[in-house]
């Protein structure tokens, strides 16, 4: 009964979202979604975040106005400068609220789950700075082959823990961080990475995302004179995106669109595009689409950038397509490796992986706009993460060189 009233009552999205949670996660919800609502509120706190923003995670970041890509495909382009956030990329923006808000409810311990690592390092930065232990669970699979994330977590004095269930990857990381929240409640706080999980996750952490699109509301105001017409955002579990569409929702002239990860084409099963081929159905704690084979089990999904490689989506990413607020489309392996190597060379600027697949589609869609049209792509992340195995896939082994 309770549960089905949680569903309904909590943080649902339209059809999407809510607590698909066993009784005993139940309650730790609750605390933490009473602690949040009361916080959110708090003056001190919000002075506390905007000073660590300021200070350490150095924000605002730009909003650039890519003048090559501009010239050459006919648009005003802009970036959103999130690749120069600390530890490069607009992670650090929820790791940090998340332990500032368990520091508040006077948890001892923090943990975390961590698929390529960069939500591992941005917890363990946030862990480091604000004196908390920290724990993250990472697939086996994961360990072995993010060693340099790994090794910069446990600088920053975090334990990293090897998931060996399942395909030891992402997913068995989170299942595995649940079952310790669960079981040391009372003295531990979980920092999801993502809009994912149950609610108030997607809320928690949209909302401190959001400060990417209200910094991008005024900048545009201040360099432009109006809002973007439109709003280009890779979408892994979605983080990035709704932080930068959110503040934007109501402003219905600005177009919202999200780029999922089309890996080996939207033709096969090689891809990480729930929104563009999954279908509804639960997964860690909510509902939302998933990717899903004819019996409803999870499929393995795939993208050359491990950041977007994740089998569902935030829930309130279900509820803005299905309500047509905004669009999602893919940009696959081949289109994201050609935009990054696009972007380094025409602006300077090594994308994430992830990001470039934001670029791919930017570089589709500018020459049909009008030349007035302003176009903002959130360059969510820093590729330095990537050069390796961008070099790797085309021929070049770095490591073997002694050049990682
Ligand atoms: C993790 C990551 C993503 C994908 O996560 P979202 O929650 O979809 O934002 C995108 N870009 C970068 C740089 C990342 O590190």
């Amino acid at each position: 009964m309770e549960a089905t009233e949680a569903r309904t009552s909590l943080g649902a999205f339209g059809e999407y979202g809510g607590q698909y949670v066993p009784e005993t996660v139940m309650a730790a919800l609750a605390e933490l979604k009473d602690a949040y609502w009361r916080f959110r509120d708090d003056a001190e706190f919000s002075r506390e975040m905007d000073d660590l923003r300021e200070r350490f995670v150095g924000r605002p970041t730009p909003l650039f106005r890519a003048p090559s890509m501009s010239a050459e495909l006919g648009c005003r382009v802009y970036l959103k400068r999130e690749d120069l956030c600390h530890t490069g990329s607009h992670k650090l923006n929820n790791a940090l609220g998340q332990v500032l808000l368990a520091k508040r409810m006077g948890k001892e311990r923090i943990i975390a789950e961590t698929g390529a690592g960069q939500h591992g390092v941005a917890t363990a930065t946030a862990c480091a700075l604000l004196d908390l232990p920290c724990q993250v669970y990472m697939g086996a699979e994961d360990v072995r082959r993010q060693a340099l994330n790994v090794y910069r977590m446990e600088l920053l004095g975090t334990e990293v823990i090897p998931v060996e269930s399942g395909s030891r990857t992402l997913k068995d990381a989170i299942n595995e961080a649940f079952r310790d929240w669960v079981t040391n409640v009372a003295t531990t706080h979980y920092v999801i990475g993502s809009v994912v999980g149950p609610h108030p996750y997607p809320t928690l952490v949209r909302d401190l995302q959001s400060v990417v699109g209200r910094e991008v509301i005024e900048q545009s105001r201040e360099l432009e004179g109006r809002l973007p017409d439109v709003i280009i955002a890779c979408v892994g579990g979605g983080s990035n995106a709704i932080g930068i569409f959110h503040p934007f929702i109501e402003h219905k002239e600005t177009q919202l669109i999200g780029v999922e990860a089309g890996g080996r084409g939207m033709d096969t099963m090689a891809h990480a595009a729930p929104l563009g081929a999954g279908a509804p159905g639960v997964l860690h704690g909510a509902r939302t689409y998933v990717m899903q084979d004819e019996h409803g089990q999870i499929v393995e999904t795939h993208s050359v950038s491990a950041g977007l490689d994740y089998p569902a989506v935030g829930p309130e990413h279900s509820w803005l397509r299905d309500s047509g607020r905004a669009t999602y489309v893919a940009a696959d392996d081949d289109e994201a490796l050609e935009a990054f190597g696009y972007l380094s060379r025409t602006e300077g600027i090594i994308p994430a992986l992830e990001s470039a697949h934001a670029i791919a589609y930017a570089r589709k869609l500018c020459p049909g706009l009008d030349e007035d049209a302003i176009v903002v792509i959130n360059n969510s992340g820093r590729g330095d993460k990537d050069v390796v195995e961008v070099a790797r896939l085309s021929g070049r082994d770095l490591i073997a060189q002694g050049g990682a």
